[in-house]
């Protein structure tokens, strides 16, 4: 069969109710079609989302960030198992920022959470490598709307501290939470990244062994800060909490909050708003991807861009009339 508009509808929707059925392969094929990067790929990517998107929303969706080394693998591997013991499905999904530069990976490379992966109750889907940072954030997006419509009740998205990931993750999540750990060089200088002001929770992790008193003494210091900043989100009090991912201490408290961030927001009406200003960004993120690619590609626009980036490197053209130019030959046909 030719693979018209009709059979991506219907293969698309086979593949939803599948998903919905919470069949596992069917959860990973929907989301390695969501990642698919092939043109002929996207119609049918976009009526699965679509399909799923009534069944979606229902998660508590939790954004996890730390420098490479602070204990994120650990701690989702210890809090995930938290989580399936007291009845939760978990999700884990990665946004991974070195993809796009290196082509590598920080977060994808080794074998992380073993013990998560393994069980029934879990699914881990690492990074989509390639492409720009909003390409990889629109995909992870995607498959979390899937993960929802497949029954998993908490997602948790992961990315390293570095570079503009923390921000594109915390736009996508209801709670931000950032993992610091003592000896990781992390001593207040989140502060100065501009991290801690979108944190709606800060865990110290490793408080154990040597470490103890060091991640006791970090956690005041940040306590102490915090006072001074104004938390990301109205009616609620970044609470700065201690773990040991290692020993699975303090699981149970980072669990709790986690629930009364939940309860405080969906109350006060914010939850609602958040998402709502979340989907329209994420609507103008598209348009604005959606027209550079469409820029580049136009056959007038193409013709001279080389020779115009020359001129303008050369400073021979002013950037904004060049652009101006441009814009023009692209409005014109
Ligand atoms: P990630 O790069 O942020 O994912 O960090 P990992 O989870 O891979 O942990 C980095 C290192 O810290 C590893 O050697 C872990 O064994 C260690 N680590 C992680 N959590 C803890 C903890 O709670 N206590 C101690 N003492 N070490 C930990």
């Amino acid at each position: 069969m030719a693979e018209g508009k009709t059979g991506n509808g219907a293969a698309a929707g086979a593949m939803a109710r599948a998903v919905i059925a919470g069949e596992r392969r069917a959860l990973a094929q929907a989301i390695t079609l969501i990642e698919s990067t092939r043109i002929d790929d996207r119609g049918k990517a976009e009526k699965l989302v679509e399909a799923l998107l009534p069944q979606s929303g229902k998660s508590i969706r939790l954004g996890i960030s730390g420098s490479p080394g602070v204990g994120k693998s650990t701690f989702i591997e210890a809090f995930g198992l938290h989580l399936l013991n007291h009845g939760h499905k978990l999700a884990v999904l990665a946004v991974d920022p070195s993809s796009p530069l290196s082509g590598g990976s920080i977060l994808g490379d080794k074998t992380r959470m073993e013990e998560l992966a393994r069980d029934e109750r879990a699914f881990i889907r690492p990074s989509p490598s390639g492409g720009t940072l909003g390409g990889v954030a629109r995909r992870t997006r995607e498959a979390m709307l899937a993960c929802e419509a497949a029954g998993f009740d908490v997602v948790i998205i992961e990315t390293v501290g570095v570079g503009q990931s923390e921000i594109a993750v915390a736009d996508m999540v209801d709670m931000f939470m950032l993992l610091l750990s003592p000896g990781g060089g992390d001593d207040l200088q989140g502060i100065k990244r501009g991290i801690v002001e979108i944190a709606d929770t800060i865990v110290v992790t490793k408080r154990d062994g040597e470490f103890f008193n060091a991640a006791s003494q970090m956690a005041a210091d940040y306590r102490g800060a915090l006072a001074f900043l104004r938390p990301p989100t109205e009616g609620w009090t970044v609470p700065v909490l201690t773990c040991s991912a290692a020993k699975r201490t303090g699981m149970e408290q980072i669990w709790s909050t986690v629930q009364k961030h939940h309860v405080t927001v969906e109350t006060s009406g914010a939850l609602a708003r958040k998402r709502a200003a979340q989907n329209e960004a994420w609507l103008w993120s598209e348009v604005r991807e959606g027209l550079i690619e469409r820029f580049r590609d136009h056959a007038d626009v193409a013709a001279t861009l080389d020779q115009t980036e020359a001129a303008v490197k050369s400073g021979a053209l002013a950037p904004t009339a060049a652009a101006r130019k441009l814009l023009d030959r692209f409005a014109k046909s």
